[in-house]
């Protein structure tokens, strides 16, 4: 199949978040299964003259192009997104040049797979081809609509294909736009497939979504071990697997050195590594520190930039605890590999989580994963039982102090016991959530059913 992927981003070109690495991967799989996948994203960055720009890695699987749009005017700014009025032009106008430029190449899609309100103008739009090419439209997090006024676009085709169906005041809404129009759309797990139905996690889309949930699948991420697998990380420094555990002792200690930290074998690290974002748990964090730091023996280290005031009251909490609490206010994709490796627990107090990557890397990783039972969390995490041996982590149910005081009492109990802990991580280490599992899903959807030629219009 000829598979039209528009994201705003792809690791390790531009990312921000997950959605660059569940893009990226997901397109080399497809590649290695001998599909022909067009990746079209902003040169975020680049001021030179106006153009398409092949930046396809020499490494990649035959298959997979992958296109970068200059715009200087747009995406001159080495930002991902700018999070202003500006970002409804520059990806409106990314989604129509995507569509414009694959059509100029003579690449005609048997699928558009867009990622995303950045990416949604191009399922929202008629599209250059007749007939149009079926779309998918991939919602990643649903938290981010791309909402503005409708002066944010000029008058025109565009203003109006992108405007909100979902209420009667005149606004954009590309998410809503592209939700209503695409062929087939997903999200990153089953459970928030059905979470996304309902107004706690709908996120006002809850309506529009239900009426469209005969087109709506949920699918897990995969992982791309090639780059996630403490086996052969480049990044780590110490290799170590299910079989041979033993290294990841000499990565936490690498990693204490490194921080500075004197932390006891007999104390667990947790790590976190997060955006500082309300949709992470940060303020249920926020408020459970002091008495978890209290009751409990741990030493917490995040890795993560967000919020000022998430920033500013995490750095008060880890100055009041040295040694316990450690905040590591950067994106360091170095630093985020060697806390996942040398970390014992990894902490995902998450409100919502469409799916959740860093649990399933630490899962890998031998790190034992604190999270809360929702999306993608919840489906990919299985609470340990001591008694039977089976299970991956801890699944905590409620978003409050007493939920998250009681997930991270289970794993240090465990932890604290030998027999039962070694067995944990052995499960862990040993899921497999990789894209040959997960892709499956993708290309049964791409690949036109008669249900679904019946059903474009
Ligand atoms: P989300 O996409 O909602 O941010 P995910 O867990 O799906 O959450 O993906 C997060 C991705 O971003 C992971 O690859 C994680 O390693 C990375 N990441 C998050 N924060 C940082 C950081 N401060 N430094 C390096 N990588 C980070």
């Amino acid at each position: 199949m000829r598979i039209l992927m528009v994201t705003a981003e792809f690791a390790p070109l531009a990312k921000v978040g997950g959605l660059a690495d569940m893009v990226a991967g997901l397109s080399a799989w497809l590649a290695t299964e001998g599909h022909e996948v067009r990746v079209i994203l902003p040169a975020y960055g680049v001021t030179e003259a106006p153009a398409l720009r092949r930046a396809t890695p020499d490494q990649a699987p035959p298959g997979l192009e992958i296109f970068e749009l200059i715009a200087p005017e747009h995406f001159g700014d080495p930002a991902v997104y700018l999070g202003d009025d500006r970002d409804a032009l520059r990806f409106a106008l990314f989604g129509e040049a995507a569509l414009a430029h694959a059509q100029a190449d003579g690449f005609h899609p048997d699928v558009i797979h867009a990622h995303d309100w950045h990416a949604a103008a191009a399922v929202a739009l008629p599209g250059p081809w007749t007939p149009s090419p079926p779309t998918l439209l991939t919602l990643h997090n649903i938290g981010y609509q791309g909402i503005f006024g409708l002066d944010a676009l000029p008058d025109g085709p565009l203003r109006e294909a992108l405007r909100d169906p979902t209420v009667a005041e005149p606004r954009l809404n590309f998410l809503a736009a592209g939700i209503a129009r695409a062929t087939t759309l997903t999200t990153v797990s089953p459970t928030h497939a059905s979470e996304i139905l309902t107004a706690e996690y709908g996120a006002g889309l809850e309506g529009l979504l239900r009426e469209r949930a005969d087109r709506l699948h949920g699918i897990l991420n995969g992982v791309d071990y090639g780059l996630w697998s403490p086996a052969h990380d480049p990044l780590i420094e110490h290799a170590y697997s299910a079989e041979t555990p033993d290294g990841k002792a000499h990565n936490r200690a690498a990693l204490l050195e490194a921080l500075g930290l004197v932390v006891d074998d007999q104390v667990p690290i947790v790590g976190m590594i997060t955006r500082l974002t309300a949709q992470k748990g940060i303020d249920l964090l926020i408020e459970a520190l002091p008495g978890l730091v209290a009751a409990q023996e741990f030493s917490l280290v995040i890795l993560g930039m967000g919020e000022p005031r998430y920033v500013e009251a995490l750095r008060t909490l880890a100055e009041a605890h040295p040694g316990a609490i450690t905040l590591l206010e950067a994106h360091d994709e170095r630093l985020a590999h060697r806390l996942l490796a040398g970390s014992d627990l990894l902490l995902m107090p998450s409100r919502y989580e469409p799916c959740g990557l860093t649990q399933l890397y630490a899962m890998r990783y031998g790190t034992i994963p604190v999270v809360r039972a929702t999306g993608g969390l919840a489906d990919s995490v299985q609470h340990f039982d001591p008694a039977t041996g089976e299970g991956t982590g801890v699944v905590f149910r409620d978003y409050d102090v007493g939920g998250i005081s009681w997930g991270l009492g289970q794993a240090l109990a465990w932890f604290a016991a030998p027999a039962l802990w070694s067995r944990v991580v052995a499960n862990a280490m040993r899921t497999d959530f990789s894209w040959a599992k997960q892709g499956p899903a993708y290309l049964a959807l791409y690949l036109p059913s008669n249900d679904r030629l019946n059903r474009i219009e």
